[in-house]
């Protein structure tokens, strides 16, 4: 659709997130806060589909991005295909691909739901790379079992009967191929089809899908941002002479988009923080390049079982999504333990000292920078 269509239809049909459900501006895809919010996969070690070389995605699967994927396979959310497929596009040009193509479905469900969700990810993502799609590679029977209700084992038994070939063998003979699904769950389905196009003599098959299913580690720990009414929770972590201004002054900062703070929960329980500053009045952080990361903690017991790197590395994960390049952090001359945990991530560069004030006691630090490896 023109751009122009797309005001003049926002006037009857306004625009929504994807995500959450809210107005947003008719030439937007995804809100603000979605975009901020969607849970970036970022896994590098994922086990590719049998038969591909490679397996790329966007989100994990849970929270707003599932919110997405309903929104997509119900009519409306055409907007998260195209969004999709630009948070794909940067993932996928190192694979040099001679064709994109993507998981079929069959002529009655397609006309049914009026297209194929996993095509118009496809061919936004033909628009963003350069690289041609083609769709008439292979093709789907119609669905004789809900595939929904069958169990992980049954579908990889079932999934190389439901798909066939319908082109010649040279539209594919020796080309690398992106292949394209909404969700990777069992991988059965990217499975059946990459054997197809192998069969036909394609060169390689990469899995492109916008979300991803996760086990849950077996550690059961997750890293999340806060919002400044869970402020209270990090009194668990650290005794503050003042609780009730440590909120305040949080809250503040974290409304004015200033601060994320992000805990390691374990269950429901804190076992640890980290805050990231992205805006400050002297060389510690710079919007949108350089992070001040501090109250770096974790919980005793906790300590030495990779609880401190998985939080970390986490962290600056997030903001390398977010364009940050730079990192710096604090720390305290004598405190020599910390300095070694520092270097081991990088914070070798001293750039200043300072000096501060907070609750009553006054620190006084290095401060340290260390450069995103590719910067
Ligand atoms: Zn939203």
């Amino acid at each position: 659709m023109s751009r122009i269509v797309d005001f003049i239809a926002d006037i009857f049909m306004p625009n929504r997130c994807p995500c959450c459900d809210r107005f947003i501006r008719w030439d937007e895809l995804v809100c603000k806060r979605c975009q901020k919010e969607l849970p970036l996969f970022r896994e590098h070690d994922i086990k590719p589909p049998e038969g591909c070389s490679a397996a790329v995605c966007a989100f994990r699967y849970e929270g707003i991005a599932k919110q997405g994927i309903y929104s997509l396979k119900n009519g409306c959310g055409k907007n998260f295909a195209l969004y999709s497929a630009r948070v794909l596009a940067p993932k996928v040009k190192g694979a040099e691909a001679d064709l994109i193509t993507c998981v079929p479905m069959s002529r009655r469900k397609k006309a049914e739901r009026g297209y194929n969700q996993a095509e118009l990810i496809a061919r936004e993502l033909s628009v963003q790379t350069g690289v041609p799609w083609d769709f008439k590679l292979l093709a789907r029977k119609p669905k004789s079992l809900r595939q929904h209700d069958l169990s992980a084992e049954q579908r990889r038994e079932f999934a190389p009967t439901i798909f066939y070939a319908i082109c010649e063998p040279q539209r594919v003979r020796g080309k690398r191929i992106l292949l394209v699904d909404d969700v990777h769950t069992t991988g059965s389905t990217l499975s059946a089809c990459a054997s197809l196009l192998i069969g036909l003599g394609a060169s390689d098959v990469v899995s492109v899908a916008v979300c991803r299913t996760l086990k849950k580690p077996r550690s059961g720990r997750e890293i999340r941002r806060i919002t400044p009414d869970e402020l209270r929770l990090l009194t668990e972590l650290f005794d503050y002479a003042d609780p009730d201004e440590m909120i305040r002054q949080n809250t503040r900062e974290m409304n004015a988009g200033e601060l994320d703070i992000f805990v390691m929960f374990e269950g429901s329980k804190p076992i640890g923080e980290l805050h990231a500053a992205c805006k400050s009045a002297d060389e510690r952080a710079e919007e949108g390049k350089r992070a001040y990361l501090y109250a770096f903690r974790i919980r005793e017991g906790y300590r030495g079982r990779g609880a401190g790197k998985q939080l970390m590395e986490q962290v600056i994960g997030e903001l390398e999504d977010r364009g940050y390049t730079e990192f710096t952090v604090g720390c305290e001359d004598g405190n020599d333990r910390a300095r070694h945990i520092y270097e081991g991530f990088g914070f070798t560069e001293l750039i200043a000292r300072k000096y501060e004030e907070y609750q009553g006691d006054g620190y006084e630090f290095g401060l340290y920078l260390r450069r995103d490896k590719n910067g």
